[in-house]
């Protein structure tokens, strides 16, 4: 029996103080992810700061045609709003594939970043996992790594991220509104995802107490027309092994702007900037998208089991260009 005590804010100074007054205090929203882990012996916290009061659960439309999500709002309830539906259907997409039903209805926007990763090891605490306890080892290098990453990994971790959200966000150049004890920040969404490097206990750029509020996303006109493709063992209620967010404008037959992210494959959300610049004033068409596809790759690093990874993450960028462009004239 692990003791757990429990408070209740309704306001983000509160949340913020509460937890920076004392050790092993965590934040509280949905709890999808840190109760399990809690129950698992993973964390142990010793006060949850319930902070579901808080008011930051709406969808407001920005004056550059972008949106402001609270972090607090539920996951089903973004994918809902009309101006997601409408401005940003691929990240609406990205939401309504992630997860289950009833988790989609409880999870929050701030805790899907937040996430940690579903690594079988990490969650076994009777195995070395370098992200649970740091200079452990990594059990998954030479364990059964078939849903592991191929980019962005290390010799220290190898696990990837598992939000679907989060990939079509790093496409959109989202920006992570935090607040801490003495100071407020705006993170560049690609900077929120630390990769493991030597350090893969360390997964964002937040200090203890940081709390964060919302996620811009500024106002992409191409991101009318994007696309989220998901590729999976089931069809539901499961994690991708290969996904894939494509928004792209194309003028004449030309690729003017483009925007793509992976999911699946790289050990942070993974923006696809080397397939971006070569795709950008190219025919739009599939052998350009298979060209830009291996170059976005070619710096993969299988490891036993997921080997076939790099083919299906090639085929997923290619398909689902061709399904961004069928789909609109973006
Ligand atoms: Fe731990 Fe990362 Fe290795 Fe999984 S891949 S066992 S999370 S260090």
């Amino acid at each position: 029996m692990r003791p757990l005590a429990y408070a209740r804010v309704d306001t983000v100074d509160d949340a913020v103080a509460t937890v920076v007054t004392g050790p092993g205090r965590a934040f509280l929203a949905g709890g999808t992810t840190e109760v399990d882990l809690w129950r698992l012996g993973v964390t142990a916290p010793e006060l949850l700061v319930d902070i579901n009061d808080v008011p930051l659960a709406g969808v407001e439309e920005t004056a550059d045609g972008g949106v402001r999500i609270g972090a607090l709002a539920r996951m089903s309830d973004v994918a809902g709003a009309p101006a997601i539906r409408q401005r940003f259907p691929g990240l609406a997409q990205a939401l309504l594939l992630g997860a289950s039903e009833q988790l989609r209805n409880m999870a929050s926007m701030g805790g899907n970043l937040c996430q940690r990763v579903r690594c079988a090891y990490f969650r076994d605490t009777a195995t070395a996992c370098n992200k649970r306890d740091p200079g452990s080892g990594c059990s998954a290098l030479h364990g059964f790594n078939r849903g592991h990453a191929i980019l962005g990994t290390s010799e220290h971790c190898i696990a990837t991220h598992p939000s679907d959200a989060a990939v079509a966000l790093v496409a959109l150049d989202a920006v992570v509104q935090t607040v801490g004890e003495n100071r407020s920040r705006n993170i560049a969404i690609d900077d929120f995802f630390l990769l493991p490097a030597d350090t893969p206990h360390l997964e964002h750029p937040l200090e203890y107490g940081d709390f964060i509020t919302a996620i811009d996303v500024p106002g992409l006109p191409l991101a009318r027309t994007s696309h989220y493709l998901k590729l999976r063992d089931r069809t539901s209620y499961e994690f991708a092994l290969v996904s894939v967010f494509a928004a792209a404008h194309v003028d004449g037959g030309f690729i003017r702007d483009v925007r793509l992210a992976l999911g699946g494959v790289g050990t942070k959300p993974w923006r696809a900037r080397r397939a971006e610049e070569i795709l950008l004033g190219r025919p739009a068409t599939s052998q350009f998208f298979r060209e830009a596809a291996e170059a976005e790759l070619a710096d993969a690093v299988p490891r036993t089991y997921n080997g076939f990874k790099v083919e299906l993450a090639t085929r997923a960028i290619v398909r689902a260009l061709d399904q961004t462009i069928a789909g609109g004239t973006g």
